[in-house]
Formats: structure tokens, C-alpha cells, sequence
């Protein structure tokens, strides 16, 4: 079957009819599939296992530096822990500020901290602002957003394209108006769309002109590491390009090893120029005492090295990337030819993020409910889960095992096709 939009209205209907058939084959098989979570699967949680064993109580439990790990201390974490996120984020270790067993709890309290106390080089703190506002390069992570929401920080959405946030809007917009103060950016293998920035977009981010002085990037580089092929995207060290431009206090990184051991039982961590650091150490001293040491001992003997954590990375893909490639073909060959959905194939990351024709991914996903596949809701992508064009469903395909998900993208290209002909033909009618 070719292109559907050269269709004629009745050559749809008779099409109508025999999809829906096929779905109604699908529905009474009382299907109880999940394609919603970006969660790692069992057989990618066992490969970290064994770092439950390399701390004992038969082991030495203290720091390089001597630091009895079992005891308070140590706000910023370890020393070995340092440099090993020093070295996966390509930063120094006295840029980096460990955190417990979320980067999403990290990027919460820095926005938390913004708003009650402002950032360093703040004049007021955010929250006694008349107005904030952050850009939201959409589709997007809906937990940024819903920070965002929480904190009443009115969101501004930014087109994503093929090499990033679009450029020219962001700077035309943080040029011109003072109570935009922030960014959100997955920059490497994005949530949803699996897309790295270019160059120039990390250049001109790191370079442009802000109305705001205290504007900050949201780096969250959750998939940094996080390659499906041999031949990964490579992103431009942003904090290295801050420095040059001269805009050194610009970007917080976040990242976490939720998806390289356990999801839940990793470490967060973020990183960011010493004098951001510094301010952030002064508030977070009031906060906590320090994060848990013993799992960073753990992290850090169970690795060594960004040579183990590179081959640990190439398992985690052996695992998953058959069912990216299974996703990618159900797509090409359900999809491709008939003009009525687009995607782009990722080098890494956790999702694949389909567009329908304007319109129909409410509806896909309510019909795929319906048939017993559950998807991401519909706008979740998008501040306020609002998708302007009602077209982006995202695709989490590491979670279900290769038949589930073989059966659940079956179902879910199905309905894409049904929700599409009836687009057309209320279209043509
Ligand atoms: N950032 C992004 C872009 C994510 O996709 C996720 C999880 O899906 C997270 C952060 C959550 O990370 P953590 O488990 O470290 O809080």
C-alpha cells in the first residue's frame, strides 16, 4: 500500500474497513502491553549485580583521601567519585557536586534554590520576580516541565529540529526579554526525539546575548554515554566553550547513572563552574550533610574506569538495540511508504519519537488503550501536555521483551493508519 494521502475518499473507507478488522483481531487477544516506560529492563539491571558485591564488609571503606565512607562528610562526594564523573563529563573535579540517587532531584532543588535565593550573580532571587519564564525546546522531558509548572515559571516552547533547539528563536528571545531564565536542554540523544546538538548550537547557546545575567542552560546530559552504535554522536563540550566565550557560569550539567547500573539506586550528579558550585555548597551545607558514600564506593570500584563504563555501555546496547531495530523496522515497512507519519532513527538514548499527521496522536493513543497497549500519554511531551499539533507520541522500547514489543508496535502502527485515513477523510470530504 503506497501513499495514502493520493487516496481517493472511498478508497479510504474500504481501507478503514480492513484495518479496523485487523485491530479488532488485535483486541481480542486481550493484550496488557506497556510501551510507556523509559525504565531499563531486568536483563539491563542484571549487569550491574555484581557492583552489589565489590563493597563488603570485608573491604576498606573509606575514600582515596582517607574519608571513612560508613561516616557523615564529604557534601561534594568522594574523591574518586569526583573524578570519575569528572572524566564522563569531561569537566574538573572541582566542578562536579555529587548528589544522591536522582539527577531529577538535583535539577529540582536548582530550581528550587533559584527561585528562593536567586543563582550566583543573581540581584533577586527568581521567585520575587514579577515573571519567569524558561524556554522549553518541545517534544520535550515532561518532568522538566513539570518543575517548570510547579514553580509557576511560565514556559515558552522551542522548536526542536535535526541539530537542536531552534537557534534563531532562542537567541532572538533571551535577547529581548529580561525574565526568561533558563533553558531546559537534553542535548545528547534527546528525550523523546534521540537527537544531538550540532556544534553551532552548542556554540551559540554557550555565546548569546541574554537580556538576563543571571540566565542559566539546563544541561541535562542524562544519556551521555548511553550509545546504541559503534559509531556514537559526539557533543561539544559546553562548559569548555562557556569558558572561551567568556560566559563561564552560564550552563548547571546534570547527569546520573539511573540507566548505566540501577535506575533509582544510581547517582545523580551535576556540574558547574566553581563559583556556581560554591554558592550551591554554602545552601546545600544547610541541607544535608552528605550524600550516600558507600554507593559511590561502589560505583567507582564496580567501574574503575571510562573504559569499563564504555564496555559496560556496549552490553546495555547489545541488549536494546534489537529493539530500537525492531521498532525502526515496524515503522519502515508499516509506515514509510504511506506518507502519514515521521521519525528520526537515534544513535543512543532511551526513545524513538513518532509524528503523525496533525491531529491524530490523541487519538492513536486512546486506540491503542483500547487494544491494550499503553503509550506515553499524548502532549506529555510538551509544557502544559500541550502538543500544539497533537502529532507526537514517544516510544520507549527498552522496558518490554522483543515479542511484546514486536505485538505492541504492530497495534500501534494499526491505529496510526486508522487514526490517519479518518484524518484524510474528513479532510476530502
Ligand atoms: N533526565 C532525562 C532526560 C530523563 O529522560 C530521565 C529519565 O527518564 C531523567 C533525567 C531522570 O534521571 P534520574 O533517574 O537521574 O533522576
Amino acid at each position: 500500500m503506497s501513499d495514502f494521502t493520493t487516496l481517493t475518499v472511498a478508497e479510504l473507507n474500504e481501507l478503514q474497513d480492513q484495518l479496523q478488522s485487523k485491530l479488532e483481531t488485535f483486541k481480542s487477544q486481550g493484550l496488557n502491553l506497556d510501551m510507556s516506560r523509559g525504565k531499563p529492563s531486568p536483563k539491563q539491571l542484571d549487569l550491574s549485580n555484581e557492583m552489589l558485591d565489590v563493597v563488603s564488609s570485608q573491604d576498606l571503606l573509606k575514600d582515596e583521601s582517607g574519608t571513612d565512607a560508613r561516616n557523615y562528610g564529604g557534601l561534594d562526594g568522594i574523591t574518586e567519585a569526583k573524578q570519575f564523573f569528572a572524566d564522563m563529563l569531561e569537566v574538573s573535579p572541582k566542578e562536579i557536586l555529587i548528589g544522591g540517587n536522582s539527577s531529577l532531584n538535583m535539577m529540582y532543588d536548582a530550581i528550587a534554590r533559584a527561585m528562593t535565593f536567586g543563582v550566583y550573580g543573581s540581584e533577586t532571587p527568581w521567585g520575587k520576580l514579577p515573571s519567569v519564564k524558561f524556554l522549553c525546546p518541545s517534544p520535550g522531558y515532561d518532568r522538566h516541565f513539570s518543575i517548570c509548572e510547579l514553580f509557576n515559571i511560565e514556559m515558552i516552547v522551542i522548536d526542536m529540529k535535526e541539530n537542536g533547539p531552534d537557534i534563531d528563536e532562542v537567541e532572538r528571545l533571551v535577547k529581548e526579554d529580561e525574565s526568561i531564565k533558563g533553558i531546559w536542554c537534553v542535548p545528547k540523544y534527546s528525550n523523546p526525539d534521540g537527537i544531538t546538538y550540532s556544534d553551532e548550537v552548542v556554540d551559540r547557546l554557550a555565546k548569546m546575548e541574554t537580556k538576563a545575567n543571571d540566565f542559566r542552560i539546563f544541561w541535562d546530559n542524562a544519556y551521555n554515554v548511553h550509545h546504541l552504535t559503534d559509531s556514537p554522536d559526539t557533543l561539544m563540550d559546553i562548559m569548555a566553550t562557556c569558558k572561551e566565550v567568556g560566559n563561564p557560569d552560564r550552563v548547571f550539567i546534570f547527569s546520573s547513572t539511573s540507566k548505566i547500573t540501577f535506575a533509582g539506586s544510581g547517582i545523580g550528579v551535576m556540574a558547574a563552574s566553581e563559583q556556581n558550585l560554591g554558592l550551591i555548597k554554602e545552601q546545600l551545607s544547610m541541607q544535608t550533610i552528605g550524600p550516600d558514600k558507600l554507593n559511590q564506593l561502589r560505583h567507582v570500584r564496580f567501574f574503575k574506569n571510562m573504559e569499563n563504563l564504555h564496555e559496560h555501555m556496549r552490553k546495555h546496547a547489545e541488549i536494546i538495540k534489537p529493539k530500537f531495530d525492531m521498532v525502526l523496522n515496524k515503522l519502515e515497512t508499516e509506515l514509510k511508504e504511506k506518507n502519514i507519519a515521521s521519525w528520526h532513527e537515534p544513535n543512543g538514548g532511551y526513545f524513538i519519537s513518532l509524528n503523525t499527521l496533525d491531529g491524530c496522536a490523541k487519538d492513536v493513543v486512546r486506540m491503542a488503550g483500547e487494544a491494550g497497549v499503553k503509550l506515553t500519554g499524548a502532549g506529555a511531551t510538551f509544557p502544559y501536555g500541550k502538543d500544539p499539533r497533537d502529532r507526537n507520541i514517544r516510544i520507549a522500547p527498552t522496558f518490554p521483551s522483543l515479542d511484546e514489543l514486536e505485538k505492541a508496535m504492530d497495534v500501534l502502527c494499526l491505529c496510526v493508519q486508522i487514526s490517519s485515513v479518518k484524518k484524510l477523510v474528513a479532510k476530502k470530504q
